[in-house]
């Protein structure tokens, strides 16, 4: 056994499966990769960590601790990113709905709004005027072009389809996009200083990856010559190697159906270390030297930081099935179902040598909870085993639910040292929405909750479901 796997199945000893453990040390070295390949670029950059991917408190914390800044796509977000210590002018605030009362948050506190809606020119530049200053914005456009491929020409074609319908910003070079710019311009107190664009999510393929962001400095390079811009944002999307997604489209399918093996593309590695000095280079032969070059990564930083560690409750051979089934569902891996695919490894014990395919399930009763439809794990997989899927840093947290079952929790191990960061929701936690009441405001700055487990939760049966779930 690897000492990693040792350790995840030390802390099922303590903690009720199923639960997602942040390695703090997997998350600094990222961060620190990244710093490390911006530091060696021509020009001044800035990250703005996107709290959407994983709004976890502690996660927060410790990225505006270094220094990060932070990308919200949401007035809550905002609130937790400036109570986690973000500093308000490293904060952008993007997305296709703000409402009055988030961009007036964002004016007060001074985080830059990113114009993705023509309805928020108006609202900005009046409250711009009360405030009696100007205030910068940024533009969100889009380059109209697909950032991903595959050998299925179904595929591509969707691609294409969907990279000129994309509904976030505006296309370069589009009438559209001049008209939403001349009226930034003829707002007296707003001042356009930024242009962003986020182009998709687990983007591999970096030729592409950079043809679009070629446009997106083309078009910048243009606003950069009448406005002076401070900053090109290049967003996220950086794809991570512990994932893979199918791109395939509807002819693999009609294939496969007709008992065809449709073909696998080798998925490409996307290696930020060549890409960002791309993009730098790009910025300079595009005329935007003395711009900043940001970006928003959300999975590349903490995607393979955080596992989840589930158990085997069920082993059901069937004639034409072989059935494990888990503690952990698609409530709490919310891609499960969807077919990106995730490593799953045997933990906590010696396994046979021997393999089997199995199909792998969680405990939902419902038809999509299914994780792996055959994947190869130990002949002698069963009842009371330890599993455990990897890259769950990424939108798990945020996009988990209590469909059937409630949320899990999220334990820190930094050093020696285990962190409940996260507490299992219980089914109490759940029907305090049913109270109406109003609840009183978190108060920004206090901590969350870290108290030890109680004793009868910690004591994890092979087959124990979180307290309040027994009914
Ligand atoms: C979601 C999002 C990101 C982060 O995307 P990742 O794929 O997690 O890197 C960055 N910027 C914006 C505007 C987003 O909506």
């Amino acid at each position: 056994m690897s000492a990693d796997h040792e350790r995840l199945a030390g802390l099922a000893e303590r903690h009720a499966t199923p639960f997602h453990v942040l390695d703090c040390a997997r998350l600094d070295e990222a961060a620190d990769q990244l710093a490390g390949v911006l530091g060696t670029l021509s020009r001044e950059t800035r990250v703005y960590y996107s709290v959407k991917t994983n709004y976890l408190p502690f996660i927060l914390r410790r990225l505006a601790a270094r220094g990060m800044g932070a990308d919200v796509v949401s007035g809550y977000e905002m609130d937790a990113a400036l109570a986690a210590g973000f500093d308000p002018a490293d904060i952008v605030f993007n997305g296709p709905v703000k409402t009055e009362a988030e961009l007036a948050a964002a004016v007060r506190h001074g985080v830059r709004v990113h114009i993705d809606g023509e309805q928020e020119i108006a609202v900005m530049e009046q409250l711009a005027a009360e405030a009696g200053h100007p205030v910068e914005v940024g533009i969100r456009i889009s380059p109209g072009v697909p950032v991903s491929t595959s050998s299925d020409p179904s595929y591509r074609a969707q691609a294409t389809a969907t990279a000129l319908r994309n509904r976030f910003g505006w296309p370069v070079g589009s009438a559209e996009l001049a008209r939403v710019v001349a009226l930034i311009a003829d707002s007296p107190h707003l001042t356009l200083t930024s242009v962003h664009a986020h182009l998709s999510s687990q983007i591999v393929h970096e030729e592409l990856m950079l043809r679009a962001i070629g446009r997106v400095l083309d078009e910048a390079a243009q606003l950069h010559r009448r406005f002076g811009l401070r900053e090109v944002n290049i967003g996220g999307g950086f794809g991570v190697p512990g994932i893979r997604r199918p791109r395939t489209g509807p002819l693999t399918a009609l294939w496969a159906q007709q008992g065809g093996i449709p073909a696998q593309d080798e998925e490409p590695f996307l290696d930020v270390a060549r890409l960002l000095p791309a993009v730098d280079g790009l910025m300079a032969r595009a005329g935007l030297d003395g711009v900043a070059l940001a970006c928003e990564p959300g999975r590349w930083l903490v995607s393979d930081a955080m596992s989840l560690v589930t158990r085997v409750v069920s082993r059901k051979e069937l004639p034409e099935a072989r059935w494990l089934i888990l503690d952990g569902g698609s409530n709490v891996a919310p891609w499960a179902g969807t077919g990106e695919v995730h490593r799953i490894e045997p933990i906590g014990r010696t396994y046979s040598s021997r393999t089997s395919t199995w199909s792998v399930s969680g405990p939902l009763c419902y038809e999509n909870d299914i994780h792996a439809s055959a994947v190869d794990l130990p002949d002698d997989t069963g009842p009371g085993d330890l599993l455990c899927l990897r890259d769950t840093g990424a939108y798990s947290l945020g996009r988990s639910n209590n469909f059937i079952r409630t949320r899990a929790a999220v334990v820190a191990v930094d050093g020696d040292d285990e962190t409940l960061v996260w507490r299992a929701e219980t089914g109490t936690d759940v029907f305090l929405l049913a109270d109406p009441s109003p609840q009183p405001a978190t108060d920004p700055g206090v901590e969350p909750a870290t108290e030890p487990i109680a004793p009868a939760r910690a004591a994890a049966a092979p087959v124990a479901l979180a307290a309040g779930t027994t009914w």
